[in-house]
C-alpha cells in the first residue's frame, strides 16, 4: 500500500531494541525529523551485548572488501571518534599490534595488511620484531602490524550520549517493555504488541498494542525471535536468518599491564583469538574466547580451571612473562551469529523491503563485532533505507 494511503498510526516509527544499534538508528531517524519510539525489554538501555564486549574501536582490518562490516566499520570509526569528542565520551586512541609469533604467521599477517588497505585503512605499518618491541618492550613477536587508529571507548558513556541525542531530538524511550508479537494490519500499519516486564502485578495488566508506520528491528540476540511473528508476511522465498549464540569469556589482569597498546594474535577464521585489550581506565583484560551455546547464559564457566590454563598458554605466546596467578575471572558476552558452527562467517544482515518484501521495515540480524564501532554508521544506513539518503 502506498504511504499516502496509510491511516494515522499511534507513532510514526517504532525501534525494537535499545542497544547501541537501536539507539543509533532511533537517533538518526529522530535527527531527520521522524517521530520515534524505542522499546527496550530491560529497565535500562544497553545492558545486553552493547555492554558485554571489548569496547574496541576497530580500524577495519579484517573484513572482506566491500562487505557491510568493512564499510560500516571504517565509516563508523570516523563517526565514533568525532561523536565522542563532541559529546565528552571517553576514548583512548591507543593503537594496536597484530603480532606474528612464528614464521607460519607471516603470510596471514601480510593478508591482513592487504585487506586493511583494500578497506581504506591506510595508516597501518608493518614492523619487524625489534621495532614492535621498541613500542611494546614486553611483547614477543617476529613481526607485527601496527594499527594506530584502533582505540577503546567507554561504551556506557556512548549509550548515555546516544540516549541524550535521541530524547533531545524528540524521540522517546520505553523501558521494561518486551515486544511479544508484530502483525501487519490490512491497512498496512504495523501493530506492535508489547508486555510490561516490570513487577508481576503490572505484567498481568500491561499488555498493549501500538500502531506504527515504520519499524526497525534491532533486537540483537533476540532478532530472529522478534521477526518470527512476521513470518507469513515476508516475500515468498525470503528466509529470515536464524540466530546462533557464541559465548565469549574474559579474564582480567590483577596487576597493571605493561602495555599501552592492544595486542592481538592472528585470527582463526572469524575469531580474533585471545587478545589483550585495555579499558578506558587502563585495566587489561584478555578474551573473548568462543563457545557455541544453545540458550542465553552469561555465567562465567571455569570450574576445573581448564579455561584459565588455555588462556595462559595462548597469552604467553605473545607475553611470555605473564605472571602466574595473574588472571581473574571477568565477565562474558554473547555474539549473535547468523551462521552455525563450521559454516563460513556471514556479513551483517540489514534487510529492507528489497530483501524481505515488506515496505517501511528494516530488520537487523547478526550484528556482532564490529557492531559497536559501526553503530553510528549503521544508524545512518537504517535511516537511509527508510527515508532515502540524507543530504546533510
Ligand atoms: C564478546 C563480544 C565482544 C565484542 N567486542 C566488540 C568490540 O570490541 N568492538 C566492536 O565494535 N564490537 C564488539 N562487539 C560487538 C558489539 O558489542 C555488538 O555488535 C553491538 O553491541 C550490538 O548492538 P545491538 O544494539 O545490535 O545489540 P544489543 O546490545 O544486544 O541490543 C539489543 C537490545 O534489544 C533488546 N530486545 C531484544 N528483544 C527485545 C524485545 N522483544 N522487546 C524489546 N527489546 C528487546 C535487548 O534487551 C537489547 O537491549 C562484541 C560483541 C561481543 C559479544
Amino acid at each position: 500500500m502506498p504511504t499516502a494511503q496509510l491511516p494515522t498510526p499511534d507513532i510514526e516509527t517504532i525501534v525494537v531494541g535499545g542497544g547501541v544499534v537501536g539507539l543509533a538508528a532511533a537517533r538518526s531517524l529522530a535527527a531527520r525529523g521522524m517521530e520515534v519510539m524505542l522499546i527496550e525489554r530491560h529497565d535500562r538501555t544497553g545492558t545486553e551485548t552493547s555492554s558485554r564486549n571489548s569496547e574496541v574501536i576497530h580500524a577495519g582490518l579484517y573484513y572482506p572488501k566491500d562487505s557491510l562490516r568493512a564499510r560500516l566499520c571504517v565509516a563508523g570509526r570516523h563517526q565514533l571518534y568525532e561523536f565522542a569528542a563532541e559529546n565528552g565520551v571517553a576514548v583512548n586512541r591507543c593503537g594496536k599490534l597484530v603480532v606474528a609469533t612464528g614464521e607460519e604467521d607471516l603470510a596471514s599477517l601480510e593478508r591482513i595488511a592487504q585487506r586493511a588497505q583494500a578497506n581504506g585503512v591506510c595508516d597501518i605499518a608493518m614492523l619487524d620484531g625489534a621495532a614492535a618491541q621498541r613500542l611494546e618492550p614486553e611483547v614477543a613477536c617476529i613481526a607485527a602490524l601496527h594499527s594506530p587508529s584502533t582505540g577503546v571507548i567507554d561504551s556506557h558513556g556512548l549509550i548515555t550520549a546516544l540516549e541524550g541525542h535521541l530524547t533531545a531530538g524528540g524521540g522517546s524511550i520505553v523501558l521494561s517493555t518486551e515486544v511479544t508479537s508484530i502483525a501487519v494490519r490490512p491497512d498496512g500499519l504495523y501493530a506492535v504488541t508489547a508486555l510490561s516486564t516490570g513487577s508481576s502485578a503490572e505484567r498481568t495488566t500491561a499488555q498493549t498494542t501500538i500502531t506504527a508506520k515504520n519499524l526497525v528491528l534491532a533486537a540483537g540476540l533476540a532478532a530472529s525471535d522478534v521477526a518470527k511473528s512476521l513470518k507469513r508476511s515476508w516475500r515468498s522465498g525470503y528466509v529470515c536468518p536464524a540466530t546462533y549464540l557464541a559465548k565469549g569469556h574474559y579474564f582480567t589482569l590483577a596487576a597493571r599491564a605493561p602495555f599501552s597498546r592492544l595486542i592481538y594474535p592472528l585470527p582463526t577464521g572469524a575469531w580474533l583469538g585471545i587478545h589483550l585489550t585495555l579499558d578506558i581506565a587502563g585495566q587489561a583484560k584478555f578474551g573473548p574466547d568462543l563457545t557455541w551455546i544453545e540458550s542465553l547464559d552469561y555465567a562465567f564457566e571455569d570450574q576445573d580451571g581448564e579455561r584459565r590454563r588455555r588462556f595462559v598458554s595462548e597469552i604467553r605466546r605473545y607475553w611470555p612473562s605473564l605472571p602466574a596467578g595473574a588472571l581473574q575471572p571477568g565477565y562474558t558476552g554473547i555474539r549473535p551469529k547468523i551462521y552455525a558452527q563450521g559454516e563460513p562467517p556471514a556479513d551483517f544482515a540489514i534487510h529492507g523491503p528489497a530483501t524481505h518484501g515488506r515496505d517501511r521495515l528494516v530488520a537487523l540480524y547478526g550484528i556482532e563485532s564490529p557492531g559497536l564501532t559501526s553503530s553510528l554508521a549503521i544508524g545512518d544506513y537504517v535511516a537511509d533505507m527508510l527515508l532515502g539518503p540524507s543530504r546533510g
